[in-house]
């Protein structure tokens, strides 16, 4: 092999022929490519097929086949060096002129060679390079593929991405393998920090048990899981949120992971709230309305009838109320109905419940008291409106209250019956001069 060394391969090229423009024509550019690293006369079968004659390898173009005629002296670096300059994306066939020993095959290969043509003959050559064009087809195909892959990942991930609801995906090893920008944004993290993260090194340690344990179940499970947590975003900022997973499949039925999305259900949240408080709650008092207490007494007395256990019901009423809205006016009449609400609900005690009956009538239950005990709690009831409301709130009209109480056994007996029975015992009150509790008989 002469005029070849080690150092540039610029320096080294001598002149060889150049295919012309017209056999260019109709071929893709830059895909057979002979680089002049010596004179050698490029082979007339090569030339045939139409080989570009390149005197430097800067500017090799994507998927070229290189043929390098190279010298046996050095020949190791010479790969290397050339493997280097070309890429990985050439397919470099080493051309000598002389017999290479067997083992320079594998050791070419080894060093970055696609294929060795050691003084071949045409046919050879031919087969080289038929060999060659089938591994670029091939990955040419397969570059088709990834950037086929790829553009449509891209189109998926900025779908998600503009889109508010935070997205992630995890593999089965709860390895985050995808999410969107809300979902980091959720998180509080880069993207880069999440993926390839589990649970465990994005979220604290006890919140991340319980989603391991959710995502376990649904690995059980299989389908759709949806469940509702209470989440602290910043300090004293909570929110809740609705998490919305499923079990990702392939067509064969492998298992991918789980995607899911998490759905800020805070507003709702309150909706629902402010729509039980109106459906339970007395506007004016904010006491318990009616049907609440129905519900609320119809339990206490089932408890009571299984564990056998007596339960005491009493009616309440404000005491010449027309006088003091007519003394008073309305709006001042509403607020001692509001205050009075509020004092027998604070006198009521642990477990009792006090509920807006109507107009200024309220009710009581004591669930599990025995009428003596009951019988106290009420009158201090009525000792403290008294207090209140002259003190606070009154000074010439009274703002006391009569009660009727009855002890129930709902075994025997209905609540609207025991009802009727503390409703008599409030008129023997008021008969007697109001301000005062009566015992049903
Ligand atoms: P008694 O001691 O016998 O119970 O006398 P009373 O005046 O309290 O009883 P009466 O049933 O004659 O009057 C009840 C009054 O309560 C009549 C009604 O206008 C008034 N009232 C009912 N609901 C409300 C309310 O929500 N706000 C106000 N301000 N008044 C109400
Ligand atoms: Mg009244
Ligand atoms: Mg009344």
């Amino acid at each position: 092999m002469r005029g070849t060394s080690r150092e540039g391969l610029g320096d080294r090229v001598h002149k060889a022929e150049k295919t012309s423009d017209e056999d260019m024509r109709g071929r893709q550019r830059g895909d057979l490519l002979w680089i002049a690293a010596s004179d050698r006369i490029v082979p007339s079968v090569l030339l045939q097929a139409g080989v570009t004659v390149r005197h430097d390898v800067a500017t090799i173009g994507d998927r070229a086949i290189v043929f390098a005629p190279l010298a046996q002296e050095g020949l190791g670096a010479q790969i290397r060096d050339l493997r280097r300059l070309l890429g990985d994306r050439a397919y470099l066939i080493v051309v000598t002129e002389e017999e290479l020993a067997p083992r320079w095959f594998e050791r070419a290969l080894e060093l970055g060679a696609d294929d060795v043509l050691a003084n071949a003959g045409d046919a050879e050559i031919a087969r080289c390079l038929s060999r060659a064009r089938r591994a670029i087809t091939r990955a040419r195909h397969a570059d088709d593929e990834i950037g086929h892959v790829s553009l449509e990942r891209d189109y998926l991930q900025a779908c998600i991405d503009h889109l508010p609801t935070p997205i992630f995906f995890k593999n089965v090893d709860g390895i985050y393998v995808g999410c969107n920008r809300a979902f980091a944004e959720y998180l509080g993290l880069s993207l880069e920090t999440i993926l390839g993260a589990s649970v465990y090194e994005v979220a604290p340690e006890e919140i991340a048990r319980r989603y391991q344990e959710a995502d376990e179940a649904l690995f059980e499970s299989g389908g759709v899981q949806v469940y509702e947590s209470r989440v602290c975003r910043s300090v004293g900022e909570v929110r809740f949120v609705e998490f919305q997973k499923a079990v990702i499949k392939s067509r064969n039925e492998d298992v991918y992971g789980i995607a899911g999305a998490i759905l800020d259900i805070t507003d709702r949240k309150r909706l629902e709230a402010q729509l039980i408080e109106a459906a339970e709650r007395d506007p004016l008092t904010n006491a318990y309305n009616r049907r609440k207490f129905f519900q609320l007494a119809q339990d206490a007395a089932e408890w009571a009838r299984s564990e056998a256990k007596p339960v005491s019901v009493a009616v309440i009423d404000v005491d010449q109320f027309k006088l003091i809205n007519d003394r008073l006016g309305h709006s001042e009449g509403d607020k001692v109905l509001c205050a009075v609400s509020q004092v027998i609900e604070a006198a009521s005690g642990e477990g009792n419940i006090v509920a807006r009956a109507g107009g200024e009538e309220f009710y009581a239950l004591f669930p599990g008291m025995t009428l003596e005990s009951a019988a106290a709690v009420a009158d201090a009831m009525r000792g403290e409106v008294e207090r209140f409301c002259r003190l606070d709130v009154l000074s010439s009209v009274a703002g006391t209250v009569s009660i009727g109480l009855a002890e129930f056994d709902p075994g025997s007996e209905s609540l609207d019956e025991a009802l009727q029975r503390a409703d008599s015992a409030l008129y023997v009150a008021k008969r007697e001069g109001r301000n005062r509790l009566r015992i049903a008989v």
